[in-house]
């Protein structure tokens, strides 16, 4: 039997983000080192424009983290570039996420599970949520718009390997699945990352 305290390293997130008088979800620190250099051979097929669906809602809070606590889940953090055909990263692009929460529902009152931030100065992006759960007709998936600076919005949906029901979803597909790791992150835990990198119709 152990006494010692300790804590999940989310709640000591959540202890120095309180101490730090940032207690707002998005913002908790970066989780894992990000990419170091894009997945990409030019030329690259863009990535294909999949149904936005009837769930998008503009103006979404800008955040890194799109987790509520109201909304709990397996936690996954997604990070990738935004490339152009010629592998070049874009770097101020915007991506803005929204996706049903663990038992398969929108928040489609407030924001929960949505959000929306740039790409850095080397073009790669960021954000902690849950993995979503299925719907009726769908496999589990995460909308994204993503549009580089004075360019037209690419919409897509993000999938996940080894879905039951990728299959047999009519919209799903692979050119857009996530690839899965689990790494060291910057708490205690392996950290479940969720990689893509995305491909602009842009030279
Ligand atoms: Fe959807």
């Amino acid at each position: 039997m152990t006494t010692s305290l300790s804590f999940h390293p989310r709640v000591v997130a959540l202890f120095i983000a309180a101490g730090i008088g940032m207690a707002a979800p998005g913002a908790f620190a970066q989780p894992v080192d990000l990419p170091a250099a894009p997945a990409c051979t030019a030329p690259a097929r863009p990535t294909p424009s999949l149904t936005e669906g009837p769930y998008y809602k503009p103006d979404t809070p800008r955040r890194h983290s799109l987790m509520t606590e109201r909304r709990p889940g397996r936690r996954i953090v997604l990070t990738g570039y935004v490339l152009t055909r010629s592998c070049r990263p874009v770097p101020g692009a915007w991506l803005d996420l929204w996706h049903a929460d663990s038992r398969g529902a929108y928040d489609n009152a407030g924001f929960d599970l949505r959000g929306h931030e740039f790409t850095d100065a080397e073009g790669r992006y960021w954000f902690e949520t849950i993995v979503p759960g299925e719907y009726p007709g769908r496999t589990a998936h995460i909308h994204v718009k993503v549009r580089a600076p004075g360019q037209r919005v690419l919409t897509t949906q993000l999938y996940f390997p080894g879905e039951r029901n990728n299959a047999r979803d009519e919209l799903f597909d692979r050119a857009t699945l996530l690839k899965i790791e689990h790494i060291a992150g910057r708490g205690e835990e392996p950290v479940q990352v969720g990689r893509y990198d995305f491909v602009l119709a842009m030279p």
